[in-house]
């Protein structure tokens, strides 16, 4: 007979390299509960209670939304649900029996899925020894009809006891999160969102490295249209599952294209766009308190990124510019974004603003000196000033 597995009590959230970081460990983990708690906001709410190393949350709405945001934590090395058992043999076994039997509902008849029972014992009050009391679950467990082989490595069904001074815990699943770094412990970036695939994987990068990204695009209408939008902000809305509500700025970019194009070498063209973006998000950054410009770009991925184009555009930002795709391959990045979730997004077929007049032979090693003659002689400052001032900023919720 199968009896309905109730809801877990509660989820055990572990988290990796904040043990590393000696004197900063309390910020970090203060950090992260705040993250944790911005994330249930959306899915119903919760509690997050810190205990030795271990962070335990009770959700309040849907627990396998709660999860999901967890495993979409940075810092966060896994999740498992748990349930709450009491401190001795015949509960522990009653509840691995309950979880086996549903979990064996997911294998079809007649397989033999390997199985292991694994103890923790935090808690050193209890008088078996670990694998003492892992032996006595598994046989109090298995019947002599059981379909499971007992296997020790790599098993299929791992049935974990975690014994800890504040409780009991039962599991068998562990949802990996993402590694890296609580979101905002390192401060903040800003990057340079195109509508393409790279940028947005480059952001993410960035927010698992701690940094709190906001996003800076340019849109040049009626040369570009409101699909292209539309792409921009669905993509921060996948972005913000990831470190909570981001802010965009949206930046006219048409009036600046065609001074280009009217009084540049054609050649230079998406030089002179790449570096006027790189001054205008270096002001908006300055603004909001942001150590960095985050953008897309990737040595080599198309025949104008060699390293003289990457620094002339990047000779024109006054403060520092993150690459985190640098060296990545095409298909490395292509899968990030598929996990990332904005893969999706990214392949709508919309232009971006730098396909407007675009050169037929863009120069190859652009020098900083010449492209700073031309944007003198265009005034393009005066330009660039007053986009700042016209740029409309926006906050940008999780979700669908
Ligand atoms: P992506 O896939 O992010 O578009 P890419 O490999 O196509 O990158 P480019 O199109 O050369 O490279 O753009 C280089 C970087 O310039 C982008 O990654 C992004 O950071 C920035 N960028 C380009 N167009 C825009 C735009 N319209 N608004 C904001 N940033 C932009
Ligand atoms: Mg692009």
């Amino acid at each position: 007979m199968t009896t309905e597995l109730q809801d877990p009590d509660i989820l055990l959230v572990r988290y990796g390299e904040l043990a590393l970081k000696g004197g900063n460990r309390a910020l970090f983990e203060n950090a992260l509960v705040r993250n944790l708690q911005g994330a249930l906001k959306h899915v119903g709410g919760g509690e997050v209670i810190r205990r030795w190393g271990r962070i335990q949350v009770k959700p309040a709405g849907r627990w396998r939304e709660a999860m999901r945001s967890c495993a979409q934590t940075f810092g966060i090395k896994s999740v498992s649900p748990a349930w709450n058992t009491e401190r001795n043999l015949e509960s522990m076994v009653a509840m691995g029996r309950r979880l086996l039997e549903n979990k064996l509902q997911e294998y079809p008849p007649g397989s033999q899925p390997s199985f292991r029972v694994t103890v923790k014992r935090a808690d050193k009050t209890f008088p078996m020894t670990s694998g003492e009391l892992a032996l006595a679950i598994a046989d109090g467990m298995l019947d002599e009809d059981s379909t499971v082989l007992i296997q020790m490595k790599n098993a299929d069904i791992d049935f974990n006891i975690d014994l800890r001074p504040e409780g009991t815990f039962a599991f068998l699943e562990r949802e990996p999160g993402p590694g890296g770094l609580p979101v905002k412990t390192l401060g903040r970036g800003l990057c340079l969102l195109s509508g393409g695939i790279d940028s947005p994987v480059a952001a993410w990068c960035a927010m698992k490295r701690g940094l709190k990204v906001s996003f800076v695009s340019f849109h040049s209408p009626p040369y570009i249209g409101e699909g292209s939008r539309m792409k921009i902000r669905d993509l921060i809305r996948v972005l913000a599952e990831w470190q909570g509500p981001s802010t965009l700025h949206e930046v006219q970019f048409a009036d600046i294209q065609l001074a280009i194009r009217e009084g540049a070498p054609e050649s230079l063209r998406t030089i002179l766009y790449r570096r006027s973006m790189q001054r205008i998000a270096s002001h908006l950054a300055r603004r909001s308190k942001t150590g960095a410009l985050i953008t897309g770009e990737n040595l080599g991925q198309v025949a104008s990124q060699t390293l003289e184009n990457l620094a002339c555009i990047g000779a024109a930002a006054n403060i520092q510019v993150l690459r985190p795709l640098i060296t990545h391959d095409k298909e490395d990045v292509i899968a990030l974004a598929k996990r990332i979730g904005t893969f999706d997004v990214s392949i709508r077929d919309e232009p971006d603003c730098c396909t407007v007049f675009q050169p037929r032979k863009p120069a190859l090693r652009a020098q900083a000196p010449e492209c700073e003659t031309i944007e003198a002689e265009l005034g393009l400052v005066t330009l660039e000033e007053a986009q700042v001032r016209a740029s409309a900023k926006e906050h940008i919720h999780p979700g669908s």
